[in-house]
């Protein structure tokens, strides 16, 4: 079996459902799990909806009639009027969301959140699964709830192995095709949870890994994973092979491609992830396997925007020592951050994280309790993997530069 991941950009209108189904004609006769994210921007939708509704603010029903319509929109485009199937689903999942709304929140925000924002899913699914059947592609439709086992670390649930693997081997048959949504999963008592946002790649390494399946294939809106974002990058060429490694390390740079999570659970059953493109299926994308690290060896460039250069020094003008960093390093671990880059000198220690409107000024008024305190906003990080003189050249020219860190693959460099 093949597991195929179509993120909320290739679902986003009636014309982008067309089109999956479109791709799905170029694979006759093979058994696919296909996950489906919420279409287009719903996620962020129904964010606001959470927000509006936990906070007892006016406004989250309206903004709920307002995604229905979107999607009454595109069924009204994908089906005729007499199919009253795919209406009635998608009306009863708006109106579960109607109740929910005009009940009372749970305490906890991200419960509240994971019962809300679980919705998208459900509902493109179910769109995509109805055009599919009734334009001749057969598939059953399937819960994620019932097939994703997780803790109740809702948002940020993490998946139960072993039960998921049993739920799936016994619900997922062969010779059969499935529409699944990506993202989302249940805990033991069945309330609906979430991966992390953009967790529907995950989902399908999750399943593509319980079910040892053939190859984990991603449609994108790019060819595949380049060495640069082209909406950053000028002259950016497609890698055609990178090994689970480098993926991972690319992702972990910022390369937004690919999801960090997803790569580790495929390499564990040595699974090959292509990525390829939905607007173009026969081309051959990049495939993500065990190997060389990149092919062709190119320079990889990764910006991350909107970061905060923090240096912390002593007060005293004592070395910075052990001491010190794990008292700074308990700071950033409190408050979930990640150190993007990090350097010493004597006496004192610089760290790039990135911007969060909340989370920065607390930290900052923590490192401030035991050391002084610098720090510049709105700086980039730019990461270079495979880096020559001439890469380097093109990041240092960004703009002032604050810092610079080179190893053996991989170069950076902070610019203002
Ligand atoms: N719909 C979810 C999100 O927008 C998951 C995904 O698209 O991967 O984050
Ligand atoms: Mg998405």
């Amino acid at each position: 079996m093949k597991v195929f991941k179509f993120g909320g950009a290739s679902v986003k209108d009636a014309d982008s459902v067309r089109n999956v189904a479109n791709v799905l004609n170029h694979f006759p006769g093979e058994e696919i799990l296909i996950v489906v994210s919420a279409m287009g921007k719903t996620t962020n939708a129904l964010e606001k909806v959470v927000q509006l509704f936990f906070n007892g603010k006016e406004g989250a029903l309206e903004l709920l009639q307002e995604i229905k319509e979107d999607h009454l929109n595109i069924i009204r485009e994908l089906f005729a009027a007499d199919e009253h199937r795919v209406h009635n689903d998608v009306e009863i999942l708006f109106s579960q969301l109607d109740i929910i709304c005009q009940g009372k929140p749970d305490e906890n925000f991200n419960k509240a959140y994971d019962q809300i924002v679980s919705y998208g899913e459900l509902i493109s699914t179910k769109i995509i699964s109805s055009y599919l059947n009734s334009s001749g592609y057969q598939n059953k439709w399937l819960d994620a709830r019932r097939l994703i086992r997780t803790d109740q670390n809702y948002r940020f649930a993490r998946v139960d192995w072993n039960f998921t693997e049993r739920l799936v081997k016994d619900t997922i048959l062969p010779d059969n095709r499935y529409v699944v949504q990506g993202f989302i999963g249940s805990d033991d008592d069945l309330n609906p949870t979430t991966l992390g946002r953009e967790g529907s790649d995950y989902t399908a390494s999750v399943l593509g890994y319980v079910l040892g399946a053939e190859e984990v294939v991603i449609w994108k809106d790019v060819p595949g994973v380049l060495n640069g974002d082209p909406k950053v990058f000028d002259g950016t060429a497609l890698l055609n092979q990178i090994s689970y490694r480098e993926a991972i390390e690319l992702a972990y740079y910022g390369a937004s491609v690919i999801h960090p999570k997803t790569i580790q659970p495929l390499q564990k059953k040595n699974i090959p992830l292509r990525v390829k493109s939905f607007v173009n299926p026969d081309a051959v994308g990049t495939l993500i396997r065990e190997g060389s690290d990149l092919d062709p060896v190119l320079p990889c460039f990764i910006k991350k925007d909107n970061q905060v250069l923090i240096t912390v020094s002593t007060r005293d003008l004592a070395f910075i020592v052990e001491e010190h960093l794990s008292k700074i390093y308990k700071v950033f671990h409190q408050y979930g951050i990640r150190v993007n880059l990090s350097q010493n000198t004597a006496v004192s220690s610089s760290f790039c994280i990135n911007h969060d409107p909340i989370t920065t000024p607390v930290i900052l008024d923590e490192l401030q309790k035991d050391f002084d305190v610098s720090y510049n906003e709105d700086v980039k990080l730019y990461s270079v993997r495979h880096y020559d003189d001439e890469a380097r050249t093109r990041v240092q020219r960004t703009g002032k530069i604050m810092l610079e860190q080179i190893s053996r693959n991989t170069y950076q460099v902070i610019t203002v």
